[in-house]
């Protein structure tokens, strides 16, 4: 999603741009385009309508009024409102699938663009005015510049021997779509538990995707279940603040990590998305940041068409987005300590914090700009100019 976002944003640069894609793109059941719910940020709202992307994807987006975050079996409670931020709303949710959809049915409409599916990146050689890229099939191409955007394995990453920093959180997530007796209304729930935070985003036709985190192991149980008792248990951990759990949609899991690679540049080689940080979906952050990459990279690109890989447009990509995936990736690991952990200081500190940030507008305002990308140096695409 990030490596097509990217190619998207460069369709008026007069730039020639070849895409690699393992899985074919005319499937629609790629790994990544499941029924799991995205929740855009505004800043990412902003990105596609810039893209003129977003009138297509605008009839199948949930718009998010309001999130509500509250600690299992703590008083604690903060309410985050797009009112109070003077936005039209906090964030967009669409599953990855029609995200999928839309974006590659706008890749086929790029004119210069060539699709090379389904093949994979098997070798590269770097010079220090190419790139030679050998794929699957044998063919080869040069390059003034390649963007690594093949996800958190990627093997680009791989093959340039770029090393990363991980931690294992022994957790797994569990997605489905759920109907609650009452109706979402439009707010987001965030809901921290002794085994995990659970998150229910609101979606089309009454529905809410749910992203239930566990500790490994935990979610065998909860897969095998069948539907009512998978129910009770869901209820046991959100409480009845929407009622009772009615449907309970395709269930389906997901190991959790964190990932950040130590040189997301290289030579004419850079990494983006989850290539380059593979982050908990605690924040549900990780395509939004990796968007803001897209979007910085496309306009310090389209800025510099005489040699686009040249050393100083790497360096300006680093030195622009690399604040703001430390700021993500570092916010990310302290949330989802802070909030699976099980300890009496730790639990009343949090519902503490929960309560004061309730009742500090300026911190509030912060978190709230924050979760939607509107922090930090904006690209051209987050403010509404082509690039
Ligand atoms: C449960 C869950 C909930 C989430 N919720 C949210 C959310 O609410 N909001 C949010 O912003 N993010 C969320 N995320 C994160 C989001 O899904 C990812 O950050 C995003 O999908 C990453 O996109 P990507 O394009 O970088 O990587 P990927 O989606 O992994 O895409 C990589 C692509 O590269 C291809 N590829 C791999 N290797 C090769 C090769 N050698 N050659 C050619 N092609 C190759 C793959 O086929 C794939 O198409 C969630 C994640 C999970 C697990």
């Amino acid at each position: 999603m990030v490596g097509s976002s990217l190619a998207l944003a460069l369709q008026n640069s007069g730039l020639r741009i070849a895409l690699v894609e393992a899985q074919d793109l005319l499937e629609h059941h790629q790994p990544g385009f499941d029924d799991r719910g995205i929740a855009l940020s505004y800043g990412s709202q902003r990105i596609f309508e810039t893209m003129q992307l977003w009138s297509q994807l605008a009839d199948k987006a949930t718009a998010i009024h309001g999130i509500h975050i509250s600690d299992r079996g703590h008083f604690g409670v903060t309410r985050l409102r797009a009112k109070a931020e003077k936005v039209p709303a906090l964030g967009q949710v669409l599953t990855a699938k029609q995200l999928g959809i839309q974006l590659n049915q706008a890749l086929h409409r790029h004119a210069s663009l060539t699709i090379l599916t389904p093949l994979q990146v098997r070798a590269i050689r770097q010079t220090d005015t190419s790139v030679d890229v050998q794929l699957s099939d044998g063919q080869h191409f040069t390059t003034k510049l390649l963007v690594g955007a093949d996800g958190q394995f990627s093997t680009i990453r791989d093959l340039l021997g770029l090393t990363s920093w991980q931690r294992e959180y022994q957790q797994t997530a569990i997605t489905a779509n759920v109907v609650a007796e009452r109706a979402h209304q439009n707010w987001a729930y965030e809901r921290f538990t002794e085994n995990g935070p659970l998150a229910l985003l609101p979606m089309s036709e009454g529905r809410c995707s749910l992203v239930w985190t566990v500790q490994s192991g935990e979610e065998k149980a909860l897969l095998s279940s069948n539907e009512q008792q998978f129910a009770e248990q869901l209820q046991k951990a959100f409480g009845y603040r929407l009622g009772h759990f009615e449907k309970i949609g395709q269930r389906n899991s997901y190991p959790l990590g964190l990932m950040q690679t130590h040189q997301p540049v290289q030579s004419r080689v850079v990494l983006i998305g989850n290539a380059a940080h593979s982050l908990h979906p605690i924040a549900g952050q990780g395509f939004n940041l990796g968007l803001r990459d897209a979007a910085v990279l496309a306009e310090l690109i389209a800025s510099h068409p005489e040699d686009i890989g040249h050393p100083h447009v790497l360096d300006a990509y680093r030195e622009w987005q690399q604040q703001d995936q430390d700021n993500v990736v570092n916010a990310t690991d302290f949330l989802v300590k802070t909030f699976s952990n099980n300890s009496f200081l730790v639990g009343h500190g949090r519902s503490l914090g929960l309560a004061l940030l309730n009742g500090l507008p300026k911190l509030k305002n912060h978190l709230a700009k924050t979760s939607m990308g509107l922090s930090g140096k904006q690209s051209r695409l987050s403010r509404g100019l082509p690039v």
